[in-house]
């Protein structure tokens, strides 16, 4: 399993398995056909309800904790210290662990900086052995790595063919953060299972469009968490550590960037307004 060392020397996988949209009835059925698959990160998250899922699965695996590499984030109902704490602990009653491996704070909105106050004691306490952030762009991003004492470890933000996130991932670099890709496939939006530059390229190495993209962004040292609830998907998505995109490959891909978000901006007010309804 291909590593990436985090900038407090945890070796995190590059590639694991998303739940988001994984109902809390097929969490474990999917988490459980993810571990088959070879997969060995998985990230869940409070707001998916299905944290409960990911812990069964972990647990009747049968393959040590410490083989597998857990991930959750703290959604902002449950921000500020107190409140971030209280439910760090409720995650791992739910994951059934003594530790998660990385948590991360989910949006960078609300009470942020007593969340991660929390995060930072929990890491201490030994509860987690990472944390770090989630879509928090540039703006957001520098202020909380600067301020806070623990760096993010990793900031986890939407990034794939169509929004490539370079400048934002040379900006965690500066700090040493990991970028985290989530949607890597896009979540097909944008034609992107269409997408005939992708195609092309995959037709070269024998790969699929899912294939390539996720290769693309291995290669840029992105960590991806590609989802699909259908074991076949799964196994495509992982299989992809035999071959290489050229740089030929990798600067015509470069040129399907758009910079922009294909869900939402987080820096607009209505994007804004929808998570002050979800508090
Ligand atoms: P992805 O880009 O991983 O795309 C998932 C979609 O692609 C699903 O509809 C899936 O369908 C389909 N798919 C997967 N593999 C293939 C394939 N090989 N061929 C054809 N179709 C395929 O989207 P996600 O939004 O799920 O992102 C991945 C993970 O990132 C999430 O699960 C979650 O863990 C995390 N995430 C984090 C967010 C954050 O705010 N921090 C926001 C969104 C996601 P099917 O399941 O039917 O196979």
């Amino acid at each position: 399993m291909k590593t990436v060392r985090l900038n407090n020397g945890v070796e995190m996988p590059q590639i694991g398995y998303g739940v988001y949209q994984v109902s809390p009835s097929e969490c474990e059925r999917c988490v459980s056909n993810a571990l088959e698959c070879g997969y060995r990160m998985i990230d869940t998250a409070q707001a998916y309800h299905n944290e409960e899922g990911v812990g069964k699965a972990v647990k009747n695996s049968g393959i040590k904790r410490n083989e597998i590499f857990i991930v959750s984030k703290v959604w902002i109902s449950n921000y500020g210290y107190e409140n971030a704490r209280k439910s760090i602990d409720e995650s791992l009653k739910k994951l059934q662990t003594d530790y998660i491996d990385l948590m991360l704070l989910h949006q960078p909105f609300c009470d942020r900086y007593g969340a991660y106050r929390a995060l930072e004691e929990a890491y201490k306490e030994g509860k987690l052995r990472a944390i770090g952030v989630s879509n928090f762009y540039p703006d957001h991003f520098i202020d909380i790595a600067s301020n806070m004492e623990i760096i993010p470890a990793v900031n986890q933000v939407e990034t794939h063919v169509f929004n490539q996130q370079i400048e934002a991932q040379k900006i965690m670099e500066e700090f040493g953060t990991r970028i985290m890709s989530w949607g890597p496939l896009a979540e097909g939006r944008n034609n992107f299972f269409n997408n005939t530059i992708l195609a092309n390229i995959g037709a070269k190495y024998g790969k699929s469009i899912a294939q390539v993209a996720l290769r693309w962004l291995i290669q840029r040292g992105v960590i991806i968490i590609p989802k699909s609830t259908h074991i076949e998907r799964m196994k495509e998505n992982i299989d992809i550590f035999d071959f290489s995109l050229s740089q030929e490959d990798m600067e015509n891909i470069a040129k399907l960037d758009t910079g922009k978000s294909l869900f939402f901006d987080h820096h607009d007010a209505d994007t804004v307004r929808m998570f002050m309804g979800w508090r």
